[in-house]
């Protein structure tokens, strides 16, 4: 025998392609352990010396793992690197190719591949002999005689388990969030596209947003910070195990999806339930709460993007934000138009600040002893350029929301202030009329707010006395400490401190007594059951006003609608009137013909 001689030969009727094609590999075993089927194969000479043996030599040096076999995959020679990383016994002629290295489904598609492209190049995981996984990148190869004919297959399998390694855990930097572990944004997003791209998937997205983490993180310092969320991040994961998909998706804000149809309060509890019990940071005991958004996905409303699911619970969030601290949302189509309505109104509110489509108009005010105008409260109205007129409560809270409130409301402040001195110069007898001005608590808790409001004082001329600024109990009641001593320094301004909608926010009157305020402004639904049969709200108004007398503090009933309200209010002792009876808030000239006219009775 030649010292070179071929692993196989061909049969005598058929190529090995057409073999290799047409036979199943259950097939391929049965007619190799046969022996039959013309396939007549010669073995490696390994008795020979010289050549044979350097190549077995130079072979078993490799690193790489090189297995040669017949036309069907019956192994004839594997080397050391093979043999050692396959746990092949020394003889591996008694191995087949599809069961140490391309057993599965897959084997069969690198058979019909090597037939029809005469190559295969893949890469596949398979075990080692210490039982962990190795990755192979494999070529397999059909081996051919000089005339072309196929006699064996050449395999070449090289270890990719470092890089496969090094790029797992790159793929999985690029993924996660490094402080917590938990999915990125991108991750969620490419998750959920995959999963909503099954028409009938369906599932709920939860978006939780840690309230008053800034304040932990700036008083307590950054690192203190982080150890809150990386502690938040494993409570979640022990709420939401199995199955749901946890993310990271901003800086306190996480998102878990839960796929399969969801209970959604349940789903809101359990992250209620992981936020309840104090965290321990660096021995400081923190309590938080949460705000939780949610979007459901369901056959009657399925988004197609992850995107759109996020900006869903994101809308959700918003809402349950607006109603204050803690709470839960859940995405109505409703909300989401309402806060797609919001960028909007966004948007036009600069262009109004910037086009001066704003206008104050006037609301006088009357004494119930004497029908006399004694002041008025200056009331935002916006004018779009098509002629509509928009209320203050359509856009007020966007307003907020983005700062805008801070120029719009000193605008409003200084409109007030030049009316209410042109009412002293244009009309002397009636000189010392007061101006109301709403403030928002955004402007309240600016720092250069009082600086401003003097300023806009000083520059209008008018006396500070006659300025009233209203504030609503809770914006008062939030943060007591700071509003208590906010409203002092705006005392020693010299303006006046009216609660607005006085009964409709959680009132403390143990503060109140505390409180430098001058005037309660009992709410209009309080005084629209006046003069009915409603005989509770009729006691609540009476003992408003007891209360405000024991205070010292004067009482102006706001939406006054009819007579027999102003009477009523007469009657219990009420010092000011306002509503609809009396006037609707009027543009500036009406405003100032009213007060020209003199007392209404
Ligand atoms: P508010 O301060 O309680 O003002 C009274 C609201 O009741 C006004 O609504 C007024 O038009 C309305 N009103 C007055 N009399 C009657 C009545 O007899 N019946 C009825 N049904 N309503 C009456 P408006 O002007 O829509 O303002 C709503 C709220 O928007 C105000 O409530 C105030 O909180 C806020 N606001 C208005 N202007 C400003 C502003 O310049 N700055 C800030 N921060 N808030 C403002
Ligand atoms: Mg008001
Ligand atoms: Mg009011």
């Amino acid at each position: 025998m030649p010292e070179h001689s071929p692993i196989g030969v061909r049969p005598s009727d058929a190529t090995h392609d057409d073999l290799i094609v047409d036979l199943t590999t259950a097939e391929r075993r049965r007619r190799f352990r046969s022996g039959g089927d013309n396939v007549a194969l010669l073995r490696v000479d390994t008795h020979a010396g010289g050549l044979a043996d350097q190549l077995r030599h130079a072979l078993d040096v490799a690193t790489e793992l090189v297995i040669v076999t017949d036309p069907v995959g019956h192994v004839r020679f594997a080397n050391r690197a093979a043999r050692e990383h396959l746990d092949l016994p020394d003889d591996a002629q008694t191995c087949e190719l599809v069961d140490v290295l391309l057993h599965g489904p897959a084997g069969d598609a690198v058979w019909s591949a090597i037939a029809t492209s005469r190559a295969w190049h893949g890469e596949r995981s398979v075990p080692r002999a210490d039982g962990s996984m190795m990755h192979l990148a494999i070529s397999v190869r059909p081996a051919r005689t000089p005339t072309g004919d196929t006699h064996g297959l050449t395999v070449i399998a090289h270890d990719r388990s470092e890089h496969v390694a090094l790029e797992r855990a790159l793929a999985h930097q690029l993924t996660h969030d490094a402080l917590t572990g938990l999915a990125n944004r991108q991750h969620l997003l490419l998750q959920l596209d995959r999963t909503l791209a099954d028409p009938t998937s369906c599932g709920a997205l939860l978006l939780i947003d840690i309230d008053e983490f800034r304040t932990v993180s700036n008083s307590l310092g950054h690192e203190a910070g982080n150890r809150l969320l990386m502690a938040f991040a494993s409570r979640l994961s022990r709420a939401f195990p199995g199955d749901c998909l946890l993310a990271r998706v901003g800086g306190d804000e996480f998102a878990v999806y839960c796929a399969g149809p969801q209970d959604v309060d349940g789903l809101a509890a359990r992250v209620e339930q992981a936020a309840t019990a104090p965290f321990t940071v660096h021995g400081d005991e923190i309590h938080v709460s949460v705000v939780v958004g949610i979007a459901v996905v369901a056959a009657s409303d399925h988004p197609q993007r992850g995107a759109e699911l996020l900006r869903r619970a994101d809308a959700a969030i918003y809402d349950a934000k607006s109603r204050g601290r803690g709470g839960f949302g859940v995405f109505d189509p409703a909300v989401g138009a309402v806060a797609a309505g919001r960028l909007t109104t966004a948007r036009e509110l600069r262009r109004a600040l910037r086009d001066q489509e704003f206008e104050v108009h006037y609301q006088p005010k009357i004494a119930l002893d004497t029908g006399a105008i004694t002041g008025a409260e200056a009331l935002i109205r916006w004018r779009l350029p098509d002629g509509t007129m928009r209320s203050p409560i359509s856009f007020l809270d966007v307003a907020e929301d983005t700062g805008l409130i801070i120029p719009i409301g000193r605008w409003v402040l200084e409109q007030a202030c030049r009316v209410a001195e042109r009412l002293r110069r244009d009309l002397p007898r009636t000189g010392d009329i007061g101006m109301a001005v709403n403030l928002s608590v955004r402007q309240l808790g600016h720092p250069d707010f009082i600086e401003e409001l003097a300023q806009v004082v000083c520059t209008s001329g008018i006396d500070p006395r006659r300025v009233e600024l209203e504030l609503t109990e809770s914006m008062v009641m939030d943060d007591i400490d700071t509003s208590t001593a906010m409203l002092h320094r705006l005392k020693q301004l010299g303006t006046h401190i009216a609660i607005d909608d006085f009964g409709t926010g959680h009132s403390s009157l143990r503060y109140l007594q505390r409180l430098p305020v001058d005037v309660l402004k009992i709410d209009r639904s309080f005084v629209s059951g006046l003069a009915t049969d409603d005989a509770d709200q009729t006691a609540i108004v009476t003992a408003v006003i007891h209360l405000a007398q024991a205070l010292r503090l004067k009482t102006v009933a706001e939406g006054v609608e009819t007579a027999a309200q102003l009477a009523e209010l007469r009657r219990l002792g009420c010092d000011a009137a306002q509503g609809y009876f009396v006037a609707r808030p009027l543009p500036e000239d009406e405003f100032l013909a009213l007060v020209a006219a003199g007392p209404i009775w």
